[in-house]
């Protein structure tokens, strides 16, 4: 089956893209992929998307997307893309399921972020336990926290978290911290944070909501146990970018490398969301990044005619 677009991905970028693309009357099918609505599927209270006062809960809001994305003719399939040939022109998109046809592709298949691996911190994700700051910090105001990493994104994290919590505890499992030096200096000076060498968290403690974190001395192997309120995983995001290795340019980090926001090496595939963001990664960026997309797809659409 022959399509104008065909997007690949169903969280905000994928289904504002769509939401675009359909209403500019482009036949478009979204490939959903195993998590239809993408990342805020497992979160509850979303209270920084604009148009709800209130907050609305993840799930919530990525019904109304999917219905709104849809509305206008997209079609939606739950499938997963397992191999994607860009050099054919109409490009291809393989899945579980068959092949289709592209004259262009929008790619939104997000990132996840990375665990620790641990079942304590699978079971209280989002009873305490998170992997973004800016998301979810301003539930922590006046609770201590422990931050896990030792790389730039782990600094900006705890000093983010700073205006909430009473304490930030920085853990990482090596003698060395891999930060920049200047975002290392404002985290060592910072007088909420602590930073902890030489530490890994073994364990999430608390049953319903993090009550604490067992430490582990990574040279002596001796444990403790440490009262927190909060845990922040910040050890870095992977991409969903395997699929299309070989096809286009990914950058050393994993992402889909963009010239001009949406344009990636390929004329006529175009992409949105936290696939190719490292930096901003939010629900409404990602829906923004979506909305660039389609309209540069549309764009390119038409000067083929
Ligand atoms: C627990 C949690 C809480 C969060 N809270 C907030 C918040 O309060 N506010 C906020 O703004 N942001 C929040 N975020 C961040 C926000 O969810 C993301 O920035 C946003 O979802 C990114 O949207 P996206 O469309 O780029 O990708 P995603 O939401 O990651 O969606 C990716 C989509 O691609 C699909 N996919 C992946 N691989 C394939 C494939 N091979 N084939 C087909 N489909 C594929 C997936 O099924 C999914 O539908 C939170 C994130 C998490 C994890």
């Amino acid at each position: 089956m022959k399509y104008d677009v065909i997007i690949i991905g169903s969280g905000p970028a994928g289904l504002t893209a769509a939401m675009y693309t359909s209403r500019a009357e482009l036949k478009t099918l979204i490939l959903a992929g195993a998590t239809p609505g993408g990342q805020l599927m497992i979160t509850s209270d979303v209270e920084n998307y604009p148009g709800f006062p209130e907050g609305v809960q993840g799930p919530e809001l990525m019904d109304k997307m999917i219905k709104q994305g849809t509305k206008f003719g997209s079609e939606m399939k739950i499938e997963t893309v397992k191999s994607v040939d860009f050099a054919s022109k109409p490009f291809l998109v393989a899945t579980d399921k068959g092949t289709y046809e592209g004259k262009s592709v929008i790619i939104a298949s997000g990132a996840d972020a990375r665990w620790l691996g641990l079942e304590s911190e699978q079971a209280l994700r989002g009873k305490g336990v998170s992997a973004c700051a800016t998301c979810d910090g301003f539930f922590f105001k006046g609770k201590e926290i422990v931050v896990v990493g030792g790389g730039d994104g782990a600094m900006e994290e705890a000093l983010f978290l700073t205006k909430f919590a009473s304490k930030v505890t920085i853990a990482h499992r090596s003698d060395t911290f891999k930060a920049s030096k200047i975002m290392l200096k404002r985290a060592k000076d910072h007088q909420k944070i602590e930073m902890l060498k030489n530490t890994s968290v073994v364990e999430v403690l608390g049953k319903d909501k993090v009550e604490g974190v067992k430490f582990k001395n990574t040279q002596t192997g001796e444990e403790r146990d440490f009262k927190t309120q909060g845990v922040f995983v910040a050890i870095g995001h992977k991409p969903n970018t395997e699929i299309y290795k070989g096809q286009l340019e990914i950058n050393k980090l994993g992402y889909v490398e963009v010239k001009n926001h949406t344009i990636t090496s390929v004329e006529g595939i175009f992409t949105a969301g936290d696939v190719n963001d490292s930096r901003y990664r939010q629900a409404v960026t990602a829906a923004g990044m979506g909305c660039m997309a389609a309209i540069d797809s549309e764009r390119w659409l038409t000067k083929q005619e």
